[in-house]
C-alpha cells in the first residue's frame, strides 16, 4: 500500500487534505512547521493509501511513497 509522506515545512495549514481524506486519517498536530503553520499528522492505521491528500494539497507538500503491496 502507498503511504503519504509530508514535507511539513511546505504546509500552509489550509486543511484540505484533512477535509478530503475519506477515512479521517489526518488531523492537525500540536506543533508548527518553520513557517508557523500547524501541519497534519497521519494515522497510518487508518490510512488506506488512496492518495487523495496528495492530489488536493495546493502546496504539493504531500508525496505518496510506494509501498510493497
Ligand atoms: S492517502 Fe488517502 S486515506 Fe491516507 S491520509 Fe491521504 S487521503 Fe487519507
Ligand atoms: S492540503 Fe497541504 S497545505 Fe493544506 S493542510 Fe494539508 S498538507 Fe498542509
Amino acid at each position: 500500500m502507498n503511504k503519504p509522506s509530508y514535507v511539513i515545512n511546505l504546509c500552509k495549514s489550509c486543511g484540505l487534505c484533512i477535509h478530503f481524506c475519506p477515512t479521517k486519517a489526518l488531523q492537525f498536530g500540536e506543533e508548527r512547521n518553520n513557517k508557523g503553520h500547524y501541519y497534519p499528522i497521519v494515522d497510518y492505521a487508518a490510512c488506506v493509501g488512496c492518495g487523495t491528500c496528495a492530489v488536493v494539497c495546493p502546496e504539493a507538500a504531500i508525496d505518496m511513497l510506494k509501498g510493497e503491496e
